[in-house]
């Protein structure tokens, strides 16, 4: 984790204000949905959000739970509503809970999910009104933060016509009031809660709407910048890391080397006699050459190493955390797999790769550790190319590499 490249670059770090923005895309299912080249590690993120989004909806009913059980302490709400609204949360939490441990939250979007939450949310508290009118005082205050909760992500119209249904369901109880208590004054008064709520919660969802609009088009951004970000990181030609990124890496790893005294190593890989491949073939041929050859390095390297262009038809090799043996043995694995790869036509058998690897000594700089690998590059060309060479590092003071049994300079094959 620590030595894994989405912790060393990872455009979210860049622009932190994507997770708080992706909460309010609409376009978006509840499930978690992976970056465009899933390297920004939103799933774990995702989840915490998701779990925040209950804690969230939570917290609300725990504050009108607060409220109505104020209410009951002032003698002006009966015990067993405050059952009622422990059962009604119970049922809500059951049916969500069903909804999300039976995958069908996957297929909905989050603005449905939101749009079912604020619904019911709203329905309970219409129940509980209609149990005890007195709760009408609370219910104006926690519309408002039913319909915010919701305002992000439900579409506006939406929230205007479930305002409406709201407002007619609001009548309805008042109309039940009325039917079954016939009291004149209590009717004047839910008239007037009503009014009030009919002219100021579609003035407040339209005022608000300009704030959701304005975290759309932040989440539109934040992802353009996302994506330049990645773009930016890659190599145009082969799609794997480029020069900036790679040097970037291996800068970050030798810091991370210093402050933990982790192994590091680093192998300068060179195709052989690329001049020629491109002289046959054309540039165009030679380009497909250095795509397979990409393909093949990146395909033979672990989850944390990072591969990348360095320049040409010259690459480096990262492996964070690992010591001279392991790293060797991936080189060699990977010159091997160049090898032996199916090249067709004229490539048959010509494709080859020398490499150099070293291994990190600590306190060096990025420029001696690059070095020492490029001159092991070298060798591996001099001693006839299609080689893998270690070049062992001296460490300074006493050695840390005196339990290796590689020899200097030692060509593999
Ligand atoms: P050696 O075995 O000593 O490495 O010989 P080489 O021919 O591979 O090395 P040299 O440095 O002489 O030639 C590298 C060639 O790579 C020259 C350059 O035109 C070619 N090259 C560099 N970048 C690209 C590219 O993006 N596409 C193509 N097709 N060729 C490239
Ligand atoms: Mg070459
Ligand atoms: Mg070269």
């Amino acid at each position: 984790m620590l030595f894994g490249r989405k912790n060393l670059f990872s455009a979210t770090d860049a622009f932190p204000l994507t997770d708080a923005v992706l909460e309010f895309d609409d376009s978006s299912s509840v499930a978690v949905r992976p970056g465009r080249r899933a390297l920004d590690g939103f799933g774990p993120r995702g989840e915490r959000s998701a779990s925040s989004k209950w804690w969230t909806v939570a917290g609300l009913i725990g504050l009108y739970a607060v409220a109505l059980a104020g209410f009951y302490a002032l003698g002006v709400v009966r015990a067993q509503v405050l059952w009622v609204l422990a059962g009604l949360t119970a049922a809500g939490f059951a049916v969500f809970g069903a909804v999300f441990r039976s995958g069908l939250q996957r297929k909905l979007r989050l603005r449905h999910l939101k749009l079912g939450i604020v619904t019911t949310a709203i329905g309970g508290m219409l129940v509980v009104f209609y149990l005890e009118p007195v709760t009408q005082i609370l219910l104006a205050p926690f519309m408002f933060v039913a319909v915010a909760y919701g305002i992000f992500t439900v579409p506006r119209r939406t929230l205007l016509v479930l305002t409406a249904a709201v407002l007619c369901a609001y009548a309805a109880v008042i109309a039940a009031h009325y039917a079954e208590q016939g009291n004149d004054a209590l009717l004047r008064l839910e008239l007037m809660h009503l009014l009030a709520l009919a002219v100021s919660v579609p003035a407040f969802i339209v005022l608000m709407g300009r704030v959701q609009r304005l975290y759309r088009s932040l989440y539109q951004a934040s992802r353009k910048i996302k994506n330049i970000q990645e773009d930016a990181q890659r190599d145009t030609l082969l799609g794997c890391f480029n020069r900036r990124y790679i040097l970037a890496a291996l800068e970050e790893q030798k810091q991370l080397a210093d402050e933990s005294g982790i192994p590091l190593c680093l192998a300068v890989l060179d195709i052989d006699h690329f001049k020629r491949i491109n002289d046959e073939l054309g540039h165009l041929g030679g380009d497909e050459v250095l795509r397979t050859f990409a393909r093949i390095a990146q395909q033979g390297v672990r989850g944390g190493d990072v591969f990348g262009r360095y320049g040409g038809e010259e690459f480096l090799l990262i492996f964070p955390a690992t010591s001279l043996l392991p790293s060797l043995n991936t080189c060699e694995r990977i010159r091997a797999q160049v090898e032996s790869h199916a090249w067709t036509g004229l490539l048959k058998g010509r494709v080859t790769v020398s490499i150099g690897v070293t291994q990190y000594v600590l306190g060096e700089s990025v420029l001696e550790f690059f070095s020492r690998a490029d001159t092991a590059m070298y060798m591996a060309k001099e001693g006839g190319r299609n080689q893998v060479v270690v070049e062992e590092p001296i460490a300074k003071g006493d050695s840390q590499m005196s339990d290796l049994s590689i020899p200097s300079s030692h060509a593999f094959l």
